[in-house]
């Protein structure tokens, strides 16, 4: 098991054909950056392939806890995000003009290994919600108070009423309301 995606020894396979290949699995507790809070170790299945001029990193059933704060009531939450695939190459060679240093990483030659760090950071924010929100039915910050309308405390303390909220306005517009009365009536 790996525990330091910094230092990913592929020496094993360094010499070997093409198509050689190692795997291992990751369990790992990496600084990535500051806009990822990590909230469980990431885990994930790591399978190393050598290749022309580098190897090929392929990482399968990533799991990680990552914390977020919901974008309409402003409370942390925990969310984990699951990738199900991906793969980043590591050249020993410096990039060409037409490579991306995004996609392209470097062999450490001086002992032979992989640092995943980047390649992680990359993807699991890719993985990100767009607006991360707690719930899909989270009702967000009274407008009037600021308090948190999922929580119950907001009755007792506010007379602002959301209509999704137990006590509904009497003015509130139901088109429904009425019609199991009146199917009701009409079987009679
Ligand atoms: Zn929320
Ligand atoms: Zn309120």
């Amino acid at each position: 098991m790996i525990k330091d995606i910094t230092n990913i020894k592929i020496g094993t396979i360094w010499n070997d054909a093409r198509g050689s290949s190692f795997k291992d699995t990751i369990e790992s507790e990496p600084h990535l950056s500051a806009d990822i809070n990590l909230k469980s170790p990431i885990t994930a299945d790591l399978m190393v392939v050598k290749v022309k001029d580098g190897v090929i990193a392929l990482l399968n059933e990533l799991e990680v806890d990552i914390g977020f704060t919901c974008n309409k009531c402003n409370e942390s939450f925990i969310k984990k995000i699951k990738i199900e695939s991906f793969e980043r190459q590591f050249h020993s060679h410096p990039l060409a003009k037409d490579e991306d240093s995004l996609e392209i990483f470097q062999i450490s030659m001086k002992d032979l290994s992989i640092d995943l760090t980047e390649a992680l950071r990359q993807e699991i924010i890719l993985h990100f919600p767009m607006i991360p929100v707690c719930s899909e039915h989270c009702k967000g910050l009274c407008f009037k108070c600021k308090v948190n309308l999922n929580k119950k405390e907001h009755l007792k303390t506010c007379t602002y009423q959301d209509d999704s909220g137990k006590n509904t306005s009497t003015n509130s517009y139901k088109p429904f309301a009425n019609l199991k009365e009146l199917i009701n009536k009409n079987n009679k």
